[in-house]
């Protein structure tokens, strides 16, 4: 092995560690599953470094590759021992029919887009799983010339439980699937047959995943776009432009530009104050110049900072208790001393305190530590 395959193995074993046994997939042999198949490979070019983080990751057309976790509890939930017919609906990448192949026998898997389709059979077979068919097709239908399944497994939300599905299970097989009211959320459902015409179904956990389109799912043409159905799954659009759209731009450090700002944060109790990096002198200007404007104009009376306690009681009594001359102002010795020890600070404080001596005591803002 050369040293990156080294890195990337331990990245796998560490995701299946803290991402999939922590969170209580026990089976042995999904666990080992998940530790052989080579996430990376199923990634669109250049996503490849984000294969092991805990999260679902776009892929062409719109369509997501399943969260790992989701992959290893889905599986976990069709109960395969080894050997099993499966079926899955929703092939995307192919990374979970990589992962079925592993523990099952046969895995036959069906995806409604045909490049999706052609990209996850050519890695599958370059990755040697002679074991998996790919069809180009609509899966709410299943796969009847294959059928009974021992398992299904849909790996998209519809509206309801496909009957062909349900009829393409071998009595005692398992499907499960997510299915909820809107595209938005849905529940993760495992309807088991226990008869030729007896299911029994229970409710596994609440997931949101791509919608599944097809004659017994959503109709064609009525999905939600990305971003309206998965709010809180990776955005699609690049992380540059998503800042540009929610950014509210100042023109220069110190004059106006605070309108939009202000009108955004309404009559909000609590206004959160964030930089991208500690110890830049511009951030720490314009978040002063943010603090005055919410106290001239909206009378906030509490500033609260990420600092140490007692710091900030010797600051608030500078600023509020207006005790203390100038020259013996001694605060942020201890911890941690570059972040607030600076002049851009100074100059917030003393300019607070300029703005208290003004004030009666009960109309005055203070300066609170929310830390150790
Ligand atoms: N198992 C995949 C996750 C794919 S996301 C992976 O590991 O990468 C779900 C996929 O279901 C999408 O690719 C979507 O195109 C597909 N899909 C949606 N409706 C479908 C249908 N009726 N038949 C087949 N595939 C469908």
């Amino acid at each position: 092995m050369t040293q990156a395959t080294d890195r990337v193995t331990e990245a796998r074993h560490r995701m299946v560690d803290e991402q999939i046994a922590a969170r209580g997939v026990r089976d042995p042999l999904v666990l080992e599953a998940m530790r052989r198949v080579p996430r990376e490979v199923f990634l669109r070019e250049g996503l490849e470094e984000f294969a092991y983080q805990d999260t679902p990751l776009p892929i062409e057309s719109d369509q997501t590759i399943s969260q790992p976790f989701i992959v290893a509890f889905m599986t976990e939930s069709l109960e395969l021992h080894g050997g099993e017919r499966v079926l899955e609906i929703g092939t995307g990448s192919g990374y979970a029919a990589a992962v079925l192949a592993e523990i099952a026998g046969e895995v036959y898997t069906v995806e409604r887009y045909p490049n999706l389709a052609d990209g996850a059979r050519k890695r599958l077979l370059r990755l040697g799983y002679d074991n998996v068919q790919v069809l180009h097709g609509d899966g709410t239908r299943g796969w009847p010339e294959h059928a009974p399944f021992d398992a299904i497994i849909v790996a998209a939300g519809g509206p309801e439980i496909s009957e062909s599905l349900r009829q393409q299970l071998a009595v005692g097989g398992r499907l499960v699937i997510p299915v909820g009211p809107t595209q938005r959320v849905q529940t993760l459902v495992r309807v088991r047959k226990v008869a030729e015409d007896r299911f029994e179904e229970e409710e596994l956990l609440e997931v949101r995943f791509v919608p599944l389109v097809g004659a017994e799912g959503w109709a064609e043409g009525a999905e939600l776009p990305a971003r309206q159905r998965r709010p809180q799954e990776p955005a699609r659009r690049a992380l540059p432009d998503l800042v540009a759209t929610a950014a509210e731009p100042f023109e220069t450090l110190e004059g106006g530009g605070m309108a939009g700002l202000l009108e955004r944060i309404g009559d909000a109790r609590v206004v959160l104050l964030g930089e991208a990096t500690h110890g830049t002198s511009e951030f720490y200007r314009t978040r002063a110049r943010i603090t005055r404007e919410l106290i001239e104009r909206k009378g906030f009376t509490i500033v609260a900072a990420e600092a140490d306690w007692p710091d900030a009681a010797r600051i608030d009594h500078y600023v509020r208790d207006l005790e203390h001359a100038a020259p013996d102002w001694v605060a942020f010795t201890r911890f941690p001393t570059w972040m607030w020890r600076n002049h851009e600070f100074r100059e917030l404080v003393d300019w607070m305190r300029e703005w208290n001596s003004n004030r009666d005591r009960e109309h005055r803002a203070g300066f609170y530590g929310l830390d150790l």
